[in-house]
């Protein structure tokens, strides 16, 4: 195909369509949720959250101490001892019903205080974030009045007080998958959201009071890493954690030894293998689907691409012709395909690992996109003559950075995709359904795509093996990870 120059291919232009800040409500600061009330930290302690494509502060919200986290430890377990385990499932249904219906009443304003938070393009959390976080509470509704034919036995029991932790990719949605099931299966929550986004949890939380869910029955405490840590350390009968594989560690030292059950989705290093029957334009925007999506903040990023050497050059030159027309900005556009990095810190992290591509002797391809002067960015990247023994190859760069290896035999490309730590996602890019199940069989991988890429639905299990942790979340094991069982 002949080459011509980005310029006249990205002619088409865009007028901004910007969706409006003021729809996001924001309040100047934000309290802790406890026992079904707005409440300040106890020593009045707060922080700042800011909008990462501006650098510009959003609100003030309040940090939780160890008192606090205590305090909302105490209102789950008075919760759970004294209303929600005498519910019946029918009753949980009807709760969770009510805030999907919630979420889908304020998921404009849900969305856009996402993005803001968050740095994600509205097109994003208008479309997939919001809608998959109602999707949850819809699905998890379904089940609460029929735990008895889940297959766990006549009569699953719940586990108690659940201390849950999220990370800030996907905070609404990361949100959902933790409390629907969890109060499903009969249990009662503290959720401890990331420190840079944590607002769109304490608008669920306002959600939950709309819903009349009864007082303490999810608690919400915002703050740094050490309000997680207090959470871990208080009296919980499960912790779920969501987040990297570091911490995750720290975590399970923390409880062995302590009958306190435990799920962790930590982080992955996916692949997406292509094979050279698969129809290359279709395989091109799973690429892009898998790597940019949400800035490449996502544990289960096809972050590894993997080409049959027969196609890689076609693949390659249809990818940068792509790559160059990702529009990169303000994350209210609803043009908008590329937002901002959700931190500085994250920021650096990338530029650190990208360095390393080019210091071990990999080929960066940067998108020639122009960039915001304010605020976090990152331009869409791809390297290529990666070797499996780069640190771009081996480690999670969680931004928008491809590392691109090839491979000749379907047994080649099995040996380099499970060369890795990690084990949470893959793709497969084939026309042929045996070669597909040939290759899904032996990837060590809680989720293999075939011909797509970034798929969630509630109905489905999502979680990892090896370094990304184990227990499933989403679809009938979900509740598993919430039941005595
Ligand atoms: P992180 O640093 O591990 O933080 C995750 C959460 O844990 C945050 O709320 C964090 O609080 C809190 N935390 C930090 N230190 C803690 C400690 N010692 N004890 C208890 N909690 C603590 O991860 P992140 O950088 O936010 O998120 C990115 C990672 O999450 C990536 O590795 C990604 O792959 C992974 N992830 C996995 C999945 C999955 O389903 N497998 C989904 C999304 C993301 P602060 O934010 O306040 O520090
Ligand atoms: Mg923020």
């Amino acid at each position: 195909m002949e080459e011509r120059p980005a310029s006249t291919l990205s002619a088409l232009e865009y007028d901004p369509a910007p969706e409006s800040a003021g729809l996001a409500r924001l309040r100047e600061g934000y309290g802790l949720f406890i026992g079904g009330a707005f409440v300040e930290a106890a020593d009045g302690a707060t922080f700042e959250t800011i909008n990462p494509a501006t650098e510009e502060p959003l609100a003030r919200v309040a940090q939780a101490g160890e008192a606090d986290v205590a305090a909302a430890v105490a209102a789950a377990r008075r919760a759970y001892d004294k209303v929600w385990r005498k519910t019946t499932g029918a009753q949980r249904s009807k709760y969770l019903f009510r805030i999907a219906r919630l979420i889908q009443e304020r998921s404009r304003e849900l969305a856009v205080l996402e993005s803001l938070d968050n740095g994600k393009p509205i097109r994003e959390s208008r479309d997939i974030d919001v809608p998959l976080a109602a999707a949850h509470f819809f699905y998890y509704a379904g089940w609460a009045d029929k735990l008895e034919h889940a297959g766990f036995g006549p009569d699953p029991r719940p586990l108690g007080v659940a201390g849950q932790i999220i990370p800030w990719n996907f905070p609404l949605l990361m949100a959902a998958w933790k409390l629907a099931p969890a109060l499903a299966a009969g249990n009662t929550c503290v959720l401890k959201p990331a420190e840079t986004t944590p607002l769109s949890a304490l608008v669920l939380a306002e959600i939950l009071q709309q819903a009349e869910l009864p007082d303490g029955v999810v608690n919400v405490v915002t703050g740094d890493g050490s309000t997680g840590a207090a959470l871990v350390a208080s009296p919980v009968d499960k912790v779920a954690f969501t987040g990297s594989t570091e911490v995750g560690k720290v975590i399970q030292r923390r409880l062995a030894g302590r009958p306190t059950r435990l799920t962790l989705e930590l982080g992955g290093k996916g692949a997406n293998i292509v094979f050279d029957d698969a129809p290359l334009d279709e395989v091109v925007e799973g690429i892009v689907d898998g790597i940019f999506f949400n800035q490449g903040h996502v544990c289960c990023a096809g972050s590894r691409l993997l080409v049959q050497e027969s196609v890689a050059e076609d693949v390659l030159h249809r990818l940068r012709r792509r790559v160059d027309q990702l529009r990169v900005g303000d994350p209210l556009d609803k043009n908008t395909d590329v937002g901002a990095i959700n931190s500085a810190a994250q920021l650096e992290k990338i530029r650190e690992l990208t360095a390393w591509g080019e210091r071990e002797g990999a080929t960066r391809y940067t998108s020639p996109c122009a960039l915001p002067e304010r605020g976090y960015w990152f331009a869409p990247t791809v390297f290529t003559d990666v070797a499996q023994t780069h640190r771009i190859a081996r480690e999670e760069v969680f931004g928008p950075v491809l590392s691109v290896l090839t491979f000749r035999t379907p047994e080649e490309a099995v040996a380099k995709a499970n060369n890795t730590t990690y084990g949470l996602a893959c793709g497969v890019w084939s026309e042929k359904g045996s070669r597909t199940l040939w290759v899904a069989e032996r990837l060590r991988a809680g989720v293999v795509w075939a011909n797509t890429y970034n798929r969630f639905d509630p109905a489905s299990p999502f979680g990892g093996v090896r370094e990304s942790g184990f227990g499933r979340e989403g679809g009938r094991h979900g509740l598993e990870a919430y039941l005595d069982v």
